[in-house]
């Protein structure tokens, strides 16, 4: 069946030609995104999602010209089109068309809003799971924005191809500091030889993924003891567990940082359990 996808109101085929060539988000990454997990055609923290859009969208001074109601219309209707239960659906706004110019255009345009829709079925993820991740490190050259879900993702793009490249499946991204900030595309977390999880606070130098908010909350019910500070790789590499978290992984255990292993090159029950409560829906 063919993919179908939202633009400005449209519903269309995927490789419909309908983006204009002078839409700054093309020409400048002036825009951002939002990735949901669909689960059974449930969005997976719809809200939180939402509100991290909205805040995006202000940092850049985007204005949304769409009612919460109406983008929650075309995100059910595009999924609803795609024919598909277990999915990721994918949302972007740009500034919008306007002649080159680097500054906002003087006169304002309307924002490109487009929503694509892909399959995310549940047995690659889980048999990925059951493995665990390798993951590589690379340095942290992305900008001091990172709070900002922006779809200028060069540095996380070179760092993912990097993984690909060495076989592993994320490139934790290491600061000047030799602290690990988050992953390419998700954020990331150990767990301490006391059992106590531990992730970066969210500051302007990682994303404040929605996933690691609910693994705080899901923390906090179930009385887990969480510590946001920095850590680097060698302490990740003495550590109990360490998996990373976003929508597209869930919650998947990291099992060697740049081919070694960490703790015993096996998947961590804590993680383990992290996931289940998640895809439970377990909220706090
Ligand atoms: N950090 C980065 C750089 C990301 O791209 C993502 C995924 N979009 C995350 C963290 C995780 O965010 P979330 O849990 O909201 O998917």
């Amino acid at each position: 069946m063919a993919r179908i996808a939202y633009v400005n109101g449209c519903y269309l085929p995927i490789d419909a030609p309908a983006i204009q060539i002078e839409d700054r988000g093309f020409q400048f990454s002036d825009g951002v995104y939002e990735v949901w997990l669909v689960r059974d055609g449930q969005f997976l923290d719809h809200a939180g999602h939402l509100e991290r859009l909205k805040r995006s969208l202000g940092e850049l001074r985007i204005d949304l010209p769409m009612s919460d109601a109406a983008l929650d219309v075309a995100l059910r209707e595009t999924l609803r089109r795609n024919r598909l239960g277990d999915a990721l659906v994918y949302l972007q706004v740009t500034r919008g068309a306007a002649r080159r110019d680097h500054a906002f255009p003087l006169k304002p345009v309307r924002p490109t809003i487009v929503i694509t829709v892909r399959p995310a079925p549940r047995a690659p993820l889980a048999a990925r799971a059951e493995t665990g991740i390798g993951v590589i490190t690379a340095n942290d050259i992305r900008w001091k924005r990172c709070d900002i879900k922006s779809i200028s993702l060069l540095p996380n793009v070179l760092a993912k191809q990097a993984a690909r490249e060495a076989g592993a499946f994320e490139a934790w991204l290491i600061n000047a500091d030799g602290e690990v900030t988050e992953g390419s595309s998700s954020n990331a977390w150990i767990v301490t030889g006391e059992g106590a999880l531990v992730t970066r606070p969210a500051g302007d130098d990682i994303l404040n993924g929605i996933t690691r908010q609910r693994i705080i909350r899901i923390a906090a019910a179930q009385g887990l003891r969480l510590e946001e500070r920095a850590f680097t790789v060698e302490e990740a590499l003495s550590a109990r567990e360490a998996f990373i978290s976003s929508a597209t992984s869930m919650v998947m255990p990291v099992v060697s940082i740049d081919g070694r292993p960490v703790a015993n090159g096996a998947p961590g029950s804590l993680a383990g359990a992290l996931r289940e409560s998640y895809e439970a829906g377990e909220q706090a």
